[in-house]
């Protein structure tokens, strides 16, 4: 997607050759002009498929997961938590995610209230790597039954290996922006 790609040169911040911050269009600050433009996107890539629930990971995947909606006929878009707390229902789908960002593992939970065998799920996210974040919601949505219909990601880190995890799982993936190497702090897209 051109729009993005183009803000991604001019915005983006390159850490280490592996990391990319984005803050201030979309994990900190978010640019909703270009989320709606994103989520039309997420909408053509994905019209065929007759998704019923969007599926995301607090926090970054929400905002973009919210506007994305908008495009599906307002559908509902669950988040899957990372944080276990008093409010959350006890029955849970759950999950183990590896954050290499903050380097530890942790569970992600969503009630088995809200997926259910008939869902057609779009999970959505905001970068992709190693794939773990994907994998662990696949798992989830396995899980309920439902059927996961495909992935969406804003910015793929294709170096990181992500894409052959999740098309050994047979879901559909489709990335926005596809980084192939960000050495010298410079975004070398596919
Ligand atoms: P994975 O599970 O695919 O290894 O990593 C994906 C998750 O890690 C995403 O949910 C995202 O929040 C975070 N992440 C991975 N790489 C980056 C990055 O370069 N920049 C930012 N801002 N987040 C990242």
């Amino acid at each position: 997607m051109e729009l993005l790609k183009k803000r991604i040169l001019q915005d983006g911040i390159v850490i280490g050759n592996r990391i990319l911050k984005v803050d201030s269009f979309l994990n900190h600050q978010m640019d909703i002009n270009l989320f709606n433009e994103m989520g039309k996107e997420f909408r053509n890539r994905f019209k065929h498929k007759n998704i019923t629930k969007i599926l995301t990971v607090e926090a970054s995947g929400i905002g973009i997961a919210c506007i994305a909606a908008q495009h599906f006929d307002n559908i509902p878009v669950i988040f899957a938590k990372k944080y276990n707390a008093t409010n959350l229902d006890k029955d849970t789908y759950e999950a183990e995610v590896y954050s290499f960002t903050k380097e530890k593992t942790y569970k992600i939970r969503v009630s088995k209230k809200y997926i259910n065998n008939e869902d057609r799920v779009l999970i959505i996210d905001d970068f992709l790597a190693s794939g773990s974040a994907a994998l662990g919601l696949i798992d989830i949505v396995r899980q309920s039954g439902a059927e996961a219909s495909g992935i969406g990601i804003v910015i793929e880190k294709s170096f990181q290996g992500g894409r052959k995890m999740i098309e050994e799982c047979g879901v559909e993936l489709q990335s926005l922006a596809i980084i192939d190497s960000m050495e010298n702090n410079t975004v070398n897209f596919k």
